[in-house]
């Protein structure tokens, strides 16, 4: 039986990048249980098109005709192929697709100074230290472990996680693909715990 894979951090604040090869999993650890974790997928390598192919969660939603997706489904890309299948999660199951990466200009509205981390620097640093060009937009991610709670009149809610200590999903990748994680820098709201306090995530990547 070979040795378990060695966990990779995700700093807090920070992000971090790695290639996939089509069938590997992926275990996203929520090694504090309070941590929201930005993911993205981008194929590898990316098509000669304009845009490279990436993990959408429009397109997740539509096909899963969920807004809240867990083990059994796949996500989907923008051209509609498979990219991941959920195989378990051991948390709660609460994982947001809806609201978008943090920015500066979402600090900016809370009011903090230039220069706060955000989700979508960490995204293109990420990709940068893996040799990955710069993308010229930040995709919409899947949060993991993010409790947006939606109301029956469609109100959006910012929860802390539901999530504990060491929980964690299991991802397979359906194509050779890039994964990249953000550990939310997010201090202002609770989505990180009610300390606002972010935290260092882990991840693996496994042999089937
Ligand atoms: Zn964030």
């Amino acid at each position: 039986m070979p040795a378990p894979a060695a966990p990779i951090p995700i700093p807090a604040r920070h992000g971090k990048a790695a290639l996939v090869r089509r069938g590997q999993r992926i275990r996203v650890i929520n090694t504090h249980g309070s941590q929201v974790v930005d993911t993205w997928a981008l194929a590898d390598p990316p098509p000669e098109r304009e845009r490279p192919e990436l993990l959408s969660m429009a397109h997740t939603r539509s096909r899963n005709s969920k807004i809240y997706p867990g083990a059994g489904d796949v996500l989907f890309s923008d051209r509609r192929r498979p990219m991941l299948t959920w195989l378990e999660d051991t948390s709660p199951g609460r994982h947001d697709t809806l609201l978008p990466a943090c920015s500066p200009a979402i600090y900016a509205e809370h009011g903090c100074a230039p220069g706060h981390r955000s989700c979508a620097q960490n995204l293109q640093e990420a990709l940068a230290a893996l040799g990955v060009a710069r993308l010229p937009f930040t995709p919409d991610p899947l949060n993991l472990f993010m409790n947006i709670p939606i109301g029956r009149d469609g109100a959006v809610d910012r929860q802390p996680p539901l999530s504990r200590p060491g929980d964690h999903v299991l991802l397979r990748a359906e194509m050779d693909l890039v994964i990249a994680f953000s550990a939310c820098p997010q201090d202002i709201t609770p989505i990180n715990g009610p300390g606002c306090t972010p935290m260092d995530a882990h991840f693996t990547i496994e042999d089937a």
